[in-house]
C-alpha cells in the first residue's frame, strides 16, 4: 500500500475498522468466484459485510442467502447496450424488480451468490459496475442527468463525471474509507444532483480569471443525511474544470487520513467538516493542491429536485428530451425492456435516471415526439403525473433491508394514490418515505417526510408500524431540514392524516403557493 494506514495503531477504533485492515472490502471480488462454486454456505458470517464493497448486500432475513444489488450508474446515464443488460440481470435474476436509486443507481432484489459471477460479466461487458456501489468508498457519482443535452448547463459534466468514476473505482488507496462517501459533479442550474446533501460537491460556478470569464466549479464539502443530517458548506475556492480530479483526490485523501474512524454513527465527511468548519478544511485542502483562486459567482437559478417531467428542447436544436414519472421507482424488467425499444426506436437508445427515482428518453427529435408518446407504456409511465404520485420517493424498506423498522415502498405508492384521488390541489407536494433514520429516501429535504419507527398500540398487543413526520425540507436558496412535528402515527391511519393535513394546507393557501412557501 503506498500510504500509511496510521489508525491501524489505534486501539480504540471500531472493530469493523479492525476487520478492514485485515482485509480490505474490494478483496471480496478475489473470492465471489469461489463462494458461487461452493454455495451461500460456504461464506463465513464475518464476510458478509465486506460483499458491500461488491454493491451487495444480504436481503432480510440475511440467512436465506438472497443478495440486493446497486449498480453504478454514474450521473444516470445509461446506454442502449446497459439498459437492455440491466433488464435481462432483472429478468433472469431479479424475479423481474428493477428499482431506480435516489442516487441515480440501479438496485436488483433476489440474487443468489450461484449467479453473481454471471451477473459481473454481463455488467463488465457494456461497461457497468456495482463496485463501490455499497461500503466505506466512494460511492456513485451523481451528476446532471441531462449532461451534455441541457439549455440549462453551464458546463458539460459527462466526461468529467467519467473520469473521476474510473479514477475512483476499483482504487486500493481509497477503498478503506472511514465511511461511506458520496461525490456530485453537475454544472445543472437547477442544482439536479441536490449538491447539498452530498459528502462533496462540484456546482457550477464563473470566475473572472485574468480579464477572462472561466466556467468551472465552487467546492461543497460534508453534506450528508441520516440521522444526524447536515447540509455542505461552500469553501472558498473556484475550481477550474481541469482541476476537478485533484481537488476530489485531495478532499478524499483527507477523509481517509483525517476522518473518524471510532463510532460508525460519526465517521462521516460530514462529522470532521462539523468541527473544523470550512476555513480549516481549505487551509488543509490547498497542501494538497496548492493556492487556489478564492470564490467566483454562482448562476444557480433555482433547485428542481431532480423532476424534468415534461417534453423539453435540448441544446441540439431539433431534439428534445422527455422526463417521464416512474412511481416510486420501480419498474418491470419487460417495462424497462419496452422503454429501452422505445428510446431506441425514436431516439438514440440512451436512457437516464434522476435522483428523484424517474427517469429521462432523451434525443428525440422534433417530429416523433407525438408519435412516441403513443406508446401503451405511457399510460403509467406518464410525463405529467398527478401531484402525489409524481412527487413521492421512497427507500427500499422491510421488504428487502435489514435495517428498515416499517414497509415503505408499496405503502407510499398506495398512499400517493389514495392522495390523488382525494385531495386536488395545484401544486405538487413531495412525499419521501423512509424505513429507518438512515434515509436512503432523503425524506430531510421532503415537503412532507415520512420516517419509519416502531411504537405501543392502544388497541393491539406488542410494537406496531408507525411514522415520524416531518415538514419542510427544500435545498431552494440554500437549504433547510425539514422539522419534526410532534406525535407520531399508527401506519393504519398514515393516509388519513395526511390526507386532513393536506386538507388544512390547500384550505389556507395562496393559489400557486408551494408547501414550502406556506
Ligand atoms: Fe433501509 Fe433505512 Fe435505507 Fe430505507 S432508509 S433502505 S429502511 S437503510
Amino acid at each position: 500500500m503506498a500510504y500509511k494506514k496510521h489508525w491501524a495503531d489505534d486501539d480504540t477504533i471500531h472493530p469493523f475498522e479492525k476487520q478492514k485492515l485485515e482485509m480490505d472490502g474490494l478483496d471480496i471480488f478475489d473470492k465471489i468466484d469461489h463462494y458461487a462454486e461452493k454455495g451461500f454456505s460456504s461464506i463465513p458470517k464475518e464476510e458478509w459485510a465486506m460483499f458491500k464493497w461488491a454493491g451487495l448486500y444480504l436481503q432480510r432475513p440475511k440467512e436465506d442467502g438472497y443478495f440486493m444489488m446497486r449498480v453504478n450508474v454514474p450521473s444516470g446515464i445509461l446506454n442502449q447496450d446497459q439498459v437492455v443488460t440491466l433488464a435481462g440481470i432483472a429478468q433472469d435474476y431479479g424475479r423481474g424488480i428493477y428499482d431506480i436509486t435516489t442516487r441515480q443507481a440501479v438496485q436488483f432484489h433476489w440474487l443468489r451468490i450461484e449467479e453473481i459471477p454471471d451477473i459481473f460479466h454481463r455488467l463488465s461487458r457494456v461497461g457497468l459496475s456495482s463496485a463501490g456501489a455499497c461500503g466505506d468508498i466512494t460511492r456513485n457519482i451523481v451528476g446532471n442527468p441531462l449532461a451534455g443535452i441541457d439549455p440549462d448547463e453551464l458546463l458539460d459534466t459527462t466526461s468529467i463525471v467519467k473520469d473521476l468514476y474510473q479514477f475512483f473505482q476499483h482504487n486500493y488507496d481509497f477503498s478503506n474509507l472511514p465511511r461511506k462517501y458520496k461525490l456530485s459533479v453537475s454544472a445543472n442550474l437547477r442544482n439536479a444532483s441536490n449538491a447539498e446533501i452530498n459528502c462533496v460537491s462540484f456546482t457550477p460556478a464563473v470566475k473572472k480569471i485574468d480579464g477572462k470569464e472561466v466556467k468551472g466549479f465552487h467546492l461543497k464539502v460534508g453534506g450528508g443525511l441520516s440521522s444526524r443530517p447536515y447540509l455542505a458548506e461552500t469553501l472558498n475556492v473556484f475550481i477550474r474544470p481541469e482541476e476537478v480530479r485533484e481537488v476530489a483526490v485531495a478532499v478524499t485523501t483527507i477523509f481517509r487520513d483525517y476522518g473518524y474512524r471510532k463510532k460508525r454513527t460519526r465517521n462521516r465527511l460530514k462529522f470532521l467538516m462539523a468541527d473544523w468548519g470550512p476555513d480549516a478544511f481549505l487551509e488543509k485542502l490547498v497542501e494538497y493542491t496548492g493556492p487556489l483562486p478564492e470564490k467566483g459567482e454562482e448562476p444557480v437559478k433555482e433547485w428542481n429536485a431532480g423532476y424534468f417531467y415534461g417534453v423539453h428542447q435540448q441544446k441540439q436544436k431539433g431534439l428534445n428530451y422527455i422526463g417521464f414519472n416512474v412511481p416510486v421507482g420501480r419498474l418491470s424488467a419487460d417495462e424497462v425492456l419496452e422503454l429501452a425499444r422505445i428510446s431506441k426506436k425514436y431516439g438514440n437508445g440512451e436512457i437516464r435516471n434522476c435522483n428523484s427515482q424517474n427517469l429521462i428518453i432523451p434525443n428525440i427529435p422534433d417530429e416523433h415526439v407525438e408519435q412516441l408518446l403513443q406508446e401503451h407504456i405511457f399510460k403509467r409511465i406518464t410525463l405529467d403525473p398527478p401531484p402525489f404520485i409524481g412527487y413521492s420517493v421512497s427507500c427500499t424498506g422491510i421488504e428487502y433491508c435489514n435495517l428498515a423498522l416499517v414497509e415503505t415502498k408499496e405503502r407510499m405508492r398506495k398512499i400517493a394514490e389514495y392522495l390523488d384521488e382525494e385531495v386536488k390541489i395545484d401544486v405538487p407536494v413531495r412525499i419521501h418515505m423512509v424505513g429507518c433514520p438512515n434515509s436512503c429516501g432523503q425524506r430531510q429535504i421532503a415537503d412532507i417526510g415520512l420516517q419509519g419507527i416502531k411504537m405501543k398500540s392502544k388497541e393491539k398487543k406488542g410494537l406496531v408500524e408507525a411514522f415520524e413526520i416531518h415538514v419542510g425540507g427544500t435545498l431552494e436558496g440554500g437549504g433547510e431540514l425539514n422539522k419534526k412535528l410532534k406525535g407520531k402515527i399508527e401506519a393504519a391511519y398514515l393516509p388519513v392524516v395526511l390526507k386532513e393535513f393536506l386538507f388544512y394546507f390547500k384550505e389556507k393557501k395562496y393559489a400557486g403557493e408551494s408547501f414550502y412557501d406556506f
